[in-house]
């Protein structure tokens, strides 16, 4: 992928956990454009009090562009998993998009995600995304009778679905996990990041989607260590609009990740008038790196706004097949 990345012989190993069976540094390094780019949208699950016509267009707006799959999200604020599980119902009964559930070891002890498990199965969901959630402020490990790790409940998934597999013809559940371009604020380095990732790879999950990132280039380079280290599932980036100053901030804050000064230089001189715009055309131009250097698809978080997702989508270049 990176012309500058250094040369290792075919049969160099390089990490002790990578599999060696199936690996092929020289193809880990091809830029393979698929046929078919992947396009996904994350939502959260409205507030109790949302326009009901409001939800509606948001909905026709993401169905307009055919994607792969909605995800929605989970928190302390809906209800955990049941404002999940609602959204998700509404979602199946008005559009024939597939659905993703956001589940994070936060949510319950044990015992109660295994109710959320099966809440989220009855309402159709095929796919989660296994999550441990954020620690709160001042904690340092999950309390007792939580799972500790997006590992765990991985396992977790897989015992229930073993349980019931007659219910799925036979099919699985897609398991995507979360992957961490600018690594996360409690790893050490990018190394227990990366190795993290391959455990959970080597547990059953199918997929990962990135937390945002700043720049291309992190994206990139950690998509090319995680390949050399054995990851052969899609890391899909998650893409964020950056619309404001205000909302770059909130974004570094959440992420524990700091904002690049050169970004809130550039929403600063386009001014109130046009730091949205302008905002939205760095997003679009990072989204258009890591595509043109084969990234297979995007993610993109959309707060709930088709106006947003719209407009972004439109730099980037990507139309509803109907209109396009
Ligand atoms: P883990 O994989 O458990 O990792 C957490 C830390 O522990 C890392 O430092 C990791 O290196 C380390 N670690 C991991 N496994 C082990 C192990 N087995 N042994 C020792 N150390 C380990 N949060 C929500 O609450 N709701 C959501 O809807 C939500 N959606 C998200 C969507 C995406 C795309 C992303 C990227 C994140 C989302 N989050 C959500 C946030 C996520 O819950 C946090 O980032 C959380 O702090 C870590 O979750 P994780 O699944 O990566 O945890």
């Amino acid at each position: 992928m990176n012309a500058a990345a250094p040369h290792h012989s075919a049969k160099r190993r390089f990490s002790a956990s990578a599999p060696l069976d199936t690996f092929d540094p020289e193809e880990s390094r091809q830029v393979r454009v698929p046929e078919r780019t992947s396009l996904s949208f994350e939502v959260m699950p409205p507030r109790h009090d949302a326009d009901e016509a409001t939800i509606d267009a948001l909905l026709a707006t993401l169905q307009s562009y055919n994607p792969d799959y909605i995800s929605v999200t989970s928190s302390r604020n809906s209800g955990w998993l049941e404002g999940t599980a609602r959204f998700i119902e509404k979602i199946t009964a008005s559009t024939r998009i597939p659905t993703l559930a956001h589940l994070a070891c936060t949510a319950g002890t044990r015992e109660e995600l295994i109710g959320w498990i099966n809440r989220l199965m009855d309402s159709g969901v095929r796919g989660l995304l296994a999550l441990r959630g954020d620690l709160a402020e001042g904690q340092t490990e999950m309390p007792a009778g939580y799972l500790p790790h997006a590992t765990d409940l991985i396992n977790l998934i897989q015992s229930i679905e073993d349980d019931q597999v007659a219910r799925f013809g036979a099919g699985r559940l897609a398991i995507g996990v979360a992957a961490y371009p600018s690594g996360h604020e409690e790893s050490a380095n990018m190394d227990e990041d990366i190795d993290v990732l391959l455990t959970k790879q080597r547990l059953g999950a199918d997929f990962a989607i990135t937390q945002l990132f700043f720049d291309a280039e992190d994206y990139l380079r950690f998509a090319e260590r995680a390949r050399l280290a054995g990851v052969r599932i899609p890391l899909i980036p998650g893409i964020m609009p950056m619309t404001s100053v205000a909302r770059l901030h909130r974004m570094g804050q959440l992420s524990g990740l700091t904002v690049p000064d050169r970004l809130i230089r550039r929403l600063e001189a386009a001014g109130p008038e046009s730091e949205y715009q302008t905002g939205l055309d760095l997003t679009a131009e990072l989204a258009q790196t890591i595509l043109a250097a084969g990234a297979g698809g995007m993610h993109v978080y959309t707060f709930n706004r088709p106006d947003t997702t719209t407009e972004l989508l439109d730099r980037i270049g990507i139309v509803p097949p109907t209109t396009g």
